[in-house]
């Protein structure tokens, strides 16, 4: 046999699983990675909860996992926009899951959801190993752009991986129509400011273009108002020293 129909038999072997390689969890069957991604206020949790419920309610071990930096509602659950409720693991990264849930446990699981997952740094990492090693369905929901429309976190990074991918459209909170990207209506420049219908709005491009024309137009008269006012002070503390 010649050395390279050779190496198309081993390579053949290993992807048909029979190179000896196996001991998944899921005796070698993959898994699945699903994406949600859209604006904010479009239901991206709400869609993950309603698919890790019924998971669920299908006798399969589910698992909710958000990120420890977002602490605007309970910090033991996934909560949608609307109130949905759902227990869940607040971390700071996603490698330390499997050790902190258990090794036994996390054997056992079949569906992992992911929420918020712009906060994830390791996303990719541990999606290829959840799903490809470990035989988990990965259920990933997050923001795919920031407020600017930049790609956010490794959200965009895992779309490679992806079985699926949904993009959520919110409502438009200025006409009603289809939005796809969020608005910041404040003046803070960090990228993640977290925050909710307070600090951003959904809009459709046409409103998204004009708000961020208004918001530059408005940061600029601050500015110019801020350096007035600190000019002021120093005449006035230059006044008391002499
Ligand atoms: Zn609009």
């Amino acid at each position: 046999m010649s050395s390279s129909l050779r190496s198309l038999v081993s390579l053949s072997s290993i992807v048909s699983g029979s190179g000896g390689g196996g001991g998944n969890d899921n005796n070698g069957v993959p898994g699945e990675i699903h994406v949600i991604v859209g604006p904010m206020f479009a239901g991206k949790t709400t869609a993950l909860l309603r698919r890790i419920k019924s998971e669920s309610t299908d006798g399969r071990n589910v698992v909710m996992i958000k990120s420890s930096k977002d602490t605007r509602y309970a910090k033991d659950s996934v909560v949608s926009h609307d109130g949905v409720k759902f227990p869940c693991w607040a971390l700071p990264d996603l490698s330390s899951f499997e050790e902190k849930f258990g090794f036994d446990a996390y054997a056992k699981l079949d569906v992992i959801g992911i929420d918020e997952a712009q906060f994830f740094d390791d996303l990719y990492d541990f999606c290829c190993k959840a799903a490809e090693q470990d035989g988990k369905t990965v259920v990933v929901a997050g923001l795919d752009g920031d407020y600017l429309r930049r790609s956010f976190g490794c959200v965009l990074d895992v779309i490679p991986l992806a079985d699926t991918v949904t993009k959520l459209t919110a409502r438009c909170e200025m006409c009603g129509k289809r939005a796809f990207f969020t608005l910041r209506k404040v003046g803070e420049t960090q990228t993640e400011l977290i925050g909710g219908a307070e600090a951003y709005m959904p809009v459709c491009r046409q409103h998204y273009v004009n708000g961020q024309a208004v918001i530059g137009a408005a940061r600029t008269v601050l500015e110019t108002s801020h350096s007035q006012v600190q000019k002021e002070i120093i005449v006035v503390e230059t006044a008391c020293v002499s």
